[in-house]
């Protein structure tokens, strides 16, 4: 249930609600909006709490929502969820976030050259994969720790913040320490112990839509995080498991508008799993941000080649700089920005 309180209700009046819905054996999340504050009510909905809620002084209106996701949904926050992840960036405003990196660290030279690379191409987040999930385990699985401290001094360097995996609980001190955005790959988006955990800290979080899951799956994993009080929430559409094998995986675009209507989180597309293929990432990226995806998760490989993971779809840091540039001008197509990225001069 979702109480709308009058612009006049004060902080005492939102706290005599509360109270009320406490003494109901309910919980309550405010959120405070510019206009007028919104409190959600988790626990079972029944018509004669609502008939109460209803007569409480500021009340304005008490509405059932009919999802099974509360927090996340666009009924509970109107306005768009804007995270700040550190180092003065924010994920889910006007200016669009672009996460770019190895798909694994592989030494500290390696990430620091791919860090300033992908900053001087626009790129303001860092990504690496520390802690890697691979379907044989006879791959290479990432430095663990190590890449971790190689990943921080990268960002460090260049004044961004970083982001990566976490697979497991057992590696979740060493990764919140050193991470300003906590990665929760597909294939853990119904680890719902993690999920828990990771609600449990305020750091923000990636939460990758899994192979297979349903986009109710995804924005119930979400509500996992909300739920334990972490409302720092970055949902990103990685593509999903079709009968189609002319490539990886198929990017759903679809889900990037419509998460969007049915959910105040920001939403980033990761065309480079997405897609599998290189040459398909700038086009796949382009169409992205026209459907309304708040940034882009882009693997970028100083010589793909010789990447120890998923070198097929890394993009070379000249083809990068030709991506942001393609990206740019999208971008202020559809109103948004890319600071320091000059988009192609228009043709004709
Ligand atoms: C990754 O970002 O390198 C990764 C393993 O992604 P996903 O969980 O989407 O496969
Ligand atoms: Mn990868």
């Amino acid at each position: 249930m979702i109480i709308v309180l009058s612009p006049e209700a004060t902080p005492d009046d939102i706290h005599r609600i509360v109270a009320r819905i406490e003494e109901s054996g309910r919980q309550a999340h405010i959120s405070t909006g510019t206009e007028r504050s919104i409190i959600g009510v988790i626990g079972p909905d029944l018509p004669a709490l609502q008939d109460m809620f209803e007569t409480l002084p500021h009340v304005e209106s008490v509405h059932r929502v009919t999802k099974p996701y509360k927090l996340v949904s666009r009924e509970f926050r109107p306005q768009d969820s804007v995270i700040d992840v550190g180092r003065g960036v924010t994920v889910g405003g006007t200016e669009l976030a672009v996460m770019a990196g190895p798909c694994s660290i592989e030494n500290e030279d390696h990430i620091v050259e791919t860090a300033r690379a992908v900053k001087a191409a626009g790129a303001n987040i860092l990504r690496g994969g520390a802690f890697k999930p691979r379907t044989s385990p006879y791959n290479f699985r990432g430095l663990g720790e190590e890449g971790l401290r190689h990943l921080e001094v990268a960002g460090q360097v260049t004044n961004m913040p970083i982001v990566t995996e976490l697979m497991s609980v057992r590696d979740i001190d060493a990764v919140a320490r050193h991470a300003d955005i906590i990665q929760i790959g597909a294939r853990n988006m119904q680890n719902f112990i993690l999920l828990d955990e990771v609600g449990k800290l305020r750091k923000p979080v990636l939460l990758k839509r899994g192979l297979s899951g349903f986009i109710e799956e995804w924005l119930l994993a979400a509500e996992y995080i909300l739920a334990q009080g972490n409302p720092n929430v970055i949902l990103c559409e990685r593509g999903i498991r079709t009968f189609e094998n002319a490539y990886r995986n198929t990017m759903d675009v679809n889900a990037i508008p419509l998460v969007k209507q049915l959910s105040h989180l920001p939403v980033v597309a990761d065309p480079s799993h997405g897609t599998g293929k290189w040459k398909l990432v700038k086009p796949v990226s382009m169409a992205s941000i026209a459907a309304g995806a708040d940034g882009l998760m882009i693997e970028v490989h100083p010589n793909p080649d010789h990447a120890l993971s998923d070198g097929a779809q890394s993009l070379t840091f000249e083809s990068f700089t030709s991506m942001m540039r393609a990206v740019a001008g999208i971008a202020s197509a559809v109103e948004r920005t890319l600071s320091g990225v000059e988009a192609p001069a228009a043709a004709g």
